[in-house]
């Protein structure tokens, strides 16, 4: 008899398992080690495989692929992006995604991520915000109160010292679900009924609205000096948030300039529009915020390095407890070569 085919198990951590590691580690504490190791990476900027991400496009969203190495490790995500999916009771934005040992190429983890986007989008922003913003914001004007927005809010919250949060989405909704779902966040919340209510007094202009065309969440008139404006709904071609007017007179970063000019904001101005890459803000070799009367902007659209930060978190993360199962998904018999043995033996 040959002994049973070794099994090389790969840990999974499914929806159910993501939210107790959430609710385990404590929401604010995770969003502010997401944002370390976020920025970790984001001082190893150069040593890692950088490619725009791989989009496929159809009418009413998009299926993109993000993948990336730092030359040990090999991570990628899947997800899409369907502003239209709200309507039909489904996710906007849900993704999935796995690290791999560069050394053998075997996957060392499977993890769900609609929930960890949301969490690494929500650490990305406040730690750019942590550069950018002016010093002692405390108060964010949150338009599209949706899927992200409660993270987005509690991210800057953590990070950035928020105290604050006026919430505005054209679906009045959807800015009630966001209001009770950060009653207990220690924040004052304040429910307004139009974008200009919304900006008052905010130093953090967040925009976070889906919908497959050029909005003009904040028009220019809308843009004062002296804020830091967080982008993040404007990601795919054809997909913005802001008049124009407002990016000529902004400061703007970016992650990922090959990816940005084809789904960012910028994607309105020419091709050699200037924009400074936030890596280069984190090492201190260029400025983030000069003085209190500039505006800066962040024009998100997500990158998969982001992505490889939170998927690595979950890895170290998991290690000794039971937050994962492990998945039997590489037919990895004992001789290498046998793997028809392998099959044949399974027939019993
Ligand atoms: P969602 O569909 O759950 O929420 C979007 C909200 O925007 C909805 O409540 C909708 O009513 C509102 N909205 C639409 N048009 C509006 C308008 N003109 N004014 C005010 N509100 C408006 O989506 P989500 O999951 O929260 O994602 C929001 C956006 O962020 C999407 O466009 C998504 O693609 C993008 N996103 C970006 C990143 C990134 O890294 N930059 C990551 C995740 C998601």
């Amino acid at each position: 008899m040959t002994a049973p085919s070794h099994k090389a198990l790969v840990p999974f951590v499914s929806v159910d398992n993501m939210m107790r590691l959430v609710h385990g580690i404590g929401i604010e504490h995770m969003l502010r080690d997401l944002a370390d190791y976020i920025e970790a990476d984001f001082k190893r900027w150069e040593l890692f495989d950088k490619t725009p991400r791989v989009a496929s496009h159809s009418e009413v969203g998009v299926i993109e692929l993000m993948p990336t190495s730092d030359g040990e490790a090999y991570g990628f995500k899947y997800v899409n992006g369907h502003p239209k999916n709200t309507s039909e009771g489904l996710q906007t934005v849900t993704a999935f995604g796995l690290l791999a040992d560069v050394y053998t190429g075997y996957p060392v983890l499977l993890t769900e991520m609609t929930m960890l986007t949301a969490l690494r989008t929500a650490a990305t922003s406040a730690m750019v915000a942590k550069h950018l913003a002016p010093n002692g914001s405390d108060t964010m004007a949150m338009i599209g109160n949706g899927a992200q927005s409660e993270f987005q809010t509690l991210a800057m919250k953590a990070i950035c010292g928020l105290k604050s949060v006026r919430l505005y989405d054209k679906d009045p909704a959807a800015t009630e679900k966001c209001a009770r779902n950060l009653a207990a966040a220690g924040l004052e919340v304040v429910k307004c009924a139009t974008p200009e209510e919304a900006i008052e007094g905010a130093q953090i202009l967040t925009t976070c609205t889906a919908d497959k065309q050029n909005a003009k969440i904040l028009t220019d008139n809308m843009v004062g000096p002296g804020v830091h404006i967080n982008a993040i709904g404007g990601d795919c071609p054809g997909k913005t948030e802001l008049a124009a007017g407002i990016l000529t007179r902004s400061d703007v970063f970016v992650e990922f300039p090959p990816q940005t000019r084809v789904e960012g904001e910028i994607q309105q101005m020419p091709e050699d529009f200037a924009v400074t890459e936030l890596w280069e803000v984190v090492l201190g070799r260029k400025p983030g915020r000069r003085d209190d009367k500039q505006i800066t902007l962040f024009d998100s659209v997500g990158f998969a390095i982001e992505d490889f930060s939170a998927l690595r978190y979950i890895r170290d993360r998991i290690k000794d407890t039971d937050f994962f199962i492990d998945l039997d998904m590489l037919a990895d018999p004992d001789d290498p070569r046998d793997l028809f043995g392998m099959l044949q033996r399974a027939q019993g």
